[in-house]
């Protein structure tokens, strides 16, 4: 566990979660505030409120959705982006939106501060779960694709398997790469997110091991491609206790009008 009076590696000043970030310190010349909080409760989403771990997610504005246009989800398809869950729950809303096109253009802006701060708030988080006797989760990926776990320990010299016994990890993923990267990391667990064009690649992950997940439409076959679909929608972290397998979601918000093939149909599956 890193302790309070442990300092990162790096030279910035700043020790965010330790009480050193100045909320006024917001950058006027690009147009973001410093938010109190990166990290969201996972109760105010339908699905991850279903976990059976208390868990924390951090969600930024998905594709280009920043000052900048930069694709902070590199492999995005049409259909994803469309349908993205930016667009369902509480991200429908503009107030929402805009916090976390916010939370972008201060991660666009500024990499290193919001590395430190979002190190900050794991590392809080998880010692408050140490004294409880708890163990909690982070989804840092809620609504992105980036590879915060090389972030954190580059940034903060936070290496997250040195918070195993309080928190595991768990994202999904459209690169190949970081599934085979991190196939075997004690406390971070990935699962591939299937899209209308990269239909063969989701069955390379299958092959490789991992877990794939597929939106579906009327409902969830048994099996698609000889591989066991099982319920995504009961609960967010089923990837850490299931290995190998389809998590079949079911189409919802814009997804249900996907015309791309992003939704795959349940009973004459691709
Ligand atoms: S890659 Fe994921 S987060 Fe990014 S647009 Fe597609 S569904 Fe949304």
């Amino acid at each position: 566990m890193i302790s309070k009076t442990q300092k990162p590696k790096n030279t910035r000043a700043h020790w965010p979660g330790f009480g050193s970030i100045n909320q006024q310190q917001n950058n006027m010349e690009h147009k973001y505030k410093i938010p109190k909080n990166l990290l969201s409760k996972g109760n105010t989403n339908a699905k991850t409120s279903k976990n059976s771990l208390k868990t924390f997610i951090l969600y930024l504005a998905p594709h280009k959705q920043n000052d900048k246009q930069i694709n902070i989800c590199p492999m995005a398809s049409k259909g994803c982006a469309t349908a993205c869950l930016f667009t369902a729950g509480r991200g429908k809303f503009s107030n929402v939106q805009n916090a976390r096109i916010n939370k972008t253009n201060f991660y666009i802006y500024d990499k290193e501060l919001f590395i430190l701060k979002l190190a900050g708030e794991i590392i809080k988080e998880t010692n408050k779960a140490k004294k409880n006797n708890e163990k909690i989760a982070f989804r840092l990926n809620g609504t992105s694709d980036i590879d915060f776990i090389y972030l954190l320990q580059k940034y903060a010299s936070l290496n997250i398997e040195d918070l195993k016994e309080n928190a595991v990890f768990y994202d999904y993923t459209k690169i190949l790469g970081k599934i085979r990267k991190y196939k075997d990391h004690l406390n971070y667990h990935l699962t591939f997110s299937r899209a209308e064009d990269n239909n063969s690649v989701s069955i390379a992950a299958l092959n490789d091991g991992a877990n794939v997940s597929i939106v579906f439409r009327d409902g969830l076959p048994r099996y698609w491609r000889g591989y066991k679909v099982i319920d995504g929608d009961t609960s967010d972290i089923l990837m850490i206790y299931n290995k190998n397998v389809v998590l079949g979601l079911k189409a919802k918000g814009d997804a249900k009008k996907d015309k791309t093939g992003f939704v795959v149909d349940a009973v004459n599956p691709i």
